[in-house]
C-alpha cells in the first residue's frame, strides 16, 4: 500500500517518504495533482510543462495513520475529488468545446485547442495576476474559429487563396 504514484516513472510514493511537487500552481492543482519521487522525475515534466520558471518543492508524504483518517473524514464528494485526483490520470486533458450555438454541417472539422494555453495563462498572470479556468479555453478556441470562419469567406469573396491580416481585421469588424 503506498501513498500516490509518482507522475513520471509511476514508482510508489510510499506513506512517510520525501516527494517532490512543481512549484507551479497549475501543477497543483486538485485534479493534475503532479507528484514526484524525487527531483529527476520533476525534472522529467519540464519539457511538456514549459514552465517559464520552477522548482521542485521538497515534501513529506502523510503518514498511513493520516491518510486513513482522512480517508474516514472524506464526505462522499469529496472522496470522489480525491479518487479524481489520483496522479496515475494522464496529465494532459483534452478540452473540448461545447457550444451549443453552432450551426451548419460543419462537424468533421477539427475542434482543438487554439491557443498556447500556457501563454495565454502567463498573460492573464501577469497583466492581472488571476488565474486562468480551464472553461476559458475552449470558448476562446471557439471564437478564433469564428474569426477565422469570417475572414476565410472575406478572402474567398476577394477570390484569393490566402487569409491575411487584413481579412481577420475586417472580420472583426462584422
Ligand atoms: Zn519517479
Ligand atoms: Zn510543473
Amino acid at each position: 500500500m503506498s501513498w500516490k504514484t509518482c507522475t513520471s516513472c509511476r514508482n510508489d510514493i510510499l506513506f512517510d517518504a520525501t516527494y517532490w511537487v512543481c512549484s507551479v500552481s497549475t501543477c497543483n492543482r486538485k485534479r493534475l495533482g503532479l507528484f514526484f519521487c524525487s527531483v529527476a522525475c520533476w525534472d522529467a515534466h519540464m519539457p511538456g510543462a514549459r514552465h517559464r520558471e520552477a522548482w521542485a518543492v521538497e515534501k513529506r508524504a502523510q503518514s498511513e495513520a493520516e491518510w486513513s483518517k482522512e480517508q474516514e473524514d472524506a464526505t462522499p464528494p469529496a472522496r470522489s475529488r480525491v479518487v479524481a485526483s489520483d496522479a496515475s490520470r494522464p496529465v494532459r486533458r483534452t478540452v473540448v468545446a461545447t457550444d451549443g450555438a453552432r450551426t451548419g454541417n460543419d462537424e468533421d472539422l477539427p475542434r482543438e485547442v487554439l491557443v498556447v494555453v500556457s501563454k495565454l495563462k502567463n498573460y492573464i498572470k501577469a497583466k492581472g495576476d488571476m488565474k486562468t479556468s480551464e472553461t476559458v479555453i475552449p470558448v476562446l478556441s471557439q471564437e478564433l474559429r469564428r474569426i477565422c470562419d469570417r475572414a476565410i469567406r472575406i478572402a474567398g469573396q476577394n477570390e484569393r487563396k490566402t487569409v491575411l491580416d487584413r481579412d481577420v481585421r475586417d472580420a472583426l469588424k462584422e
